[in-house]
């Protein structure tokens, strides 16, 4: 007697189911292995766009670096060009007694630096009209200093030796510091002058050598500075200190 639902194969039958099973595994694992390479193909391909986008950005920031530093030199050069622009403006004056190649050879001759340590304001500018002395219009031949703050010491512009001190009615205390062979600056005015500054010795650019004073033809305590250059035996022509003087 037969139970349950028991069905006998045939031997062609059974062939037949383990062919079916057999194809639906290799489809499967064909199927998978394909997909598998789809994603190795597609990871690779973004590893290729993500190395290239990568390789743009340095390109950039190559570039982006490199025209920072044409610009940044392009921009000392324009500093430098103004500078010596404002400095040949300065020197003007020197036009009716020398060349333009020898008012660039001047100029090298001509110091920077301070002459004052604490804050100062220029109350009356180089070339500023300072009233009439007969027909002629005068023009103020330096900078009239006066300190914002309390220090009033004066240290000459450079070191030199100090040609020149006197006290007259006009200038007061002065003394003249002679920087180079055509070059000297002047300093007016003064409460003080200290023994180091007095004719024939030697200064240096932290030297004090006077103390601020309104002395001679002054309205108030202040400085009279100025920057001359040789143009004869014995003459000196005013320049504009400006681009000279370190704030
Ligand atoms: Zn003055």
């Amino acid at each position: 007697m037969m139970c349950g639902g028991e069905i006998p194969f045939t031997k062609k039958e059974v062939m037949n189911l383990h062919l079916l099973i057999y194809g639906i595994l290799s489809t499967l694992v064909i199927l998978f292995a394909g997909l598998f390479l789809v994603q190795i193909g597609y990871t690779e391909t973004r590893g290729c766009i993500i190395l290239e986008d990568n390789k743009i950005i340095q390109k950039n920031e190559e570039l982006i670096c490199c025209l920072r530093s044409v610009l940044d030199e392009k921009n000392i050069e324009i500093e430098e060009i103004k500078k010596n622009a404002e400095m040949m403006i300065a020197l003007r004056p020197l036009k009716d007694y020398y060349t333009d190649d020898e008012i660039s050879e001047i100029l090298k001759e001509i110091p920077h630096g301070k002459i004052f340590r604490g804050d100062f304001r220029c109350a009356a500018n180089f070339g500023e009209s300072v009233g009439f002395h007969g027909a002629w219009r005068l023009r103020h031949q330096g900078w009239d200093i006066y300190p914002v703050g309390d220090d009033w010491m004066i240290t000459p512009l450079a070191a030199g030796e100090s040609v020149n001190f006197s006290d007259n009615n006009i200038y007061g205390l002065n003394i003249t510091i002679q920087h180079s062979e055509r070059v000297q600056s002047f300093y007016a005015h003064g409460e003080t002058v200290y023994n180091r500054a007095t004719r024939g010795n030697m200064v240096e650019a932290d030297t004090v050598i006077m103390k601020m004073g309104e002395s001679g033809l002054a309205d108030g305590p202040h400085l009279h500075f100025e920057i001359r250059v040789k143009v004869g035996a014995n003459k000196y022509v005013a320049i504009d200190p400006e681009p000279f003087v370190d704030r």
